[in-house]
């Protein structure tokens, strides 16, 4: 499921490739992905020029600049589970669940939204609606400052693995992120993000910064569906440490890994490195952690 690195990259992608280009035509295929009325969504989009690709947490917004009586727009863009953004050419057979097709001026390539899954979504609205969107939003997790990090887990309590994966704490993270970063500075991942120390709270920030910068460069992990504006997976699949690991051995203690679920996900730690804060051990001491 894409997160902040995979999004950043299609947002580089999108960058390097669309920016400056005018949008001639476009063709939804199927309606389910778009928010709104697809006529309306079409109409919005027609005859735009990309003129700036901005994102926050997992969510990205293509600003499309128009003539005078249409004003400026912003097209969402959220990938979901299996939302694949392309660029390429018009000739180029479609494949199974494209979904929208955004024809350039000159006619010879295309951007193309393709989502197996379905969760993905496209939405063209006005700068207020997205300003509200971005709003809702906590600090983006590559962007944050330590003071906003440290600020946003104020009074949070619950799982630090819950708090991680709520985008009003911080945006971008997912689970394979979260449970990277939690390894990284070593807490566990049921310990609570308001009792923790602050020199946990830093470490954790650190950590955080230290594996998006990593996956990053690395142009994302890629399972199954993500790919890239050019079609090319991401790399950090074999730099992962933790996340669906479960049983081989940690690599910095050897203790294999383990598996527990948190709110629903499945959350993977070494239980020795990440130890169990005494109070959450304390109050779900009864409590059987499936493996
Ligand atoms: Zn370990």
């Amino acid at each position: 499921m894409p997160e902040l690195p995979e999004v950043e990259t299609v947002s580089r992608g999108l960058r390097k490739r669309a920016l400056g280009r005018r949008i001639a035509a476009v063709e939804v295929l199927h309606t389910g992905i778009i928010i709104g009325d697809p006529e309306e969504f079409m109409r919005l989009a027609e005859g735009r020029t990309v003129a700036s690709v901005q994102r926050k947490g997992k969510v990205l917004a293509v600003e499309l600049a128009g003539a005078k009586q249409q004003g400026t727009g912003y097209l969402i863009l959220r990938l979901g589970m299996t939302g694949q953004v392309t660029i390429q050419s018009v000739g180029d057979p479609l494949e199974p669940h494209t979904h929208v097709r955004m024809v350039f001026e000159g006619g010879n390539e295309e951007l193309r939204f393709r989502d197996v899954r379905r969760f993905g979504r496209l939405r063209c609205c006005t700068r207020e609606e997205l300003d509200a969107l971005f709003k809702s939003l906590g600090p983006d997790a590559q962007q944050a400052t330590e003071a906003e990090f440290l600020r946003a887990r104020r009074g949070r309590r619950g799982a630090i693995k819950s708090w991680l994966l709520n985008q009003q704490g911080v945006s971008g993270l997912g689970n394979i992120y979260a449970d990277e970063a939690l390894f990284e500075a070593c807490i566990h991942p049921l310990a609570q993000p308001e009792r923790i120390s602050s020199d946990s709270a830093r470490r954790l920030y650190r950590a955080v910064q230290k594996v998006l910068k990593r996956a990053v460069n690395l142009q994302g992990t890629t399972f199954r569906d993500y790919i890239d504006i050019e079609g090319r997976p991401g790399n950090y699949l074999r730099r992962l440490r933790v996340y669906q690991k479960t049983g081989e051995p940690c690599p910095r203690c050897g203790t294999p890994i383990r598996r527990i679920v948190i709110a629903g996900r499945s959350s993977h730690f070494c239980p020795n490195c990440q130890r169990r804060p005494r109070q959450v051990a304390k109050m779900r001491g009864s409590e059987k952690a499936p493996r």
